[in-house]
């Protein structure tokens, strides 16, 4: 896992049957990478899904 995979990203979606994730930024994951990638407490937070929520908001 390369250090860009510990950002936190905002969920923007979320599929209930596949478990796939998708960010803001547009990055996807897995279900069994949601916790590490979403809710990784110590990772920085991914400055685009930021930027994004914001001007979402
Ligand atoms: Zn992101």
């Amino acid at each position: 896992m390369s250090r860009d995979d510990e950002l936190q990203h905002t969920t923007a979606e979320r599929s209930i049957w596949t478990g796939r994730i998708t960010a803001l930024c547009g990055a996807t994951a897995e279900a069994g990478e949601y916790e590490v990638i979403w809710f990784a407490p110590f990772g920085p937070r991914c400055s685009e899904c930021k930027r994004l929520a914001k001007s979402d908001r």
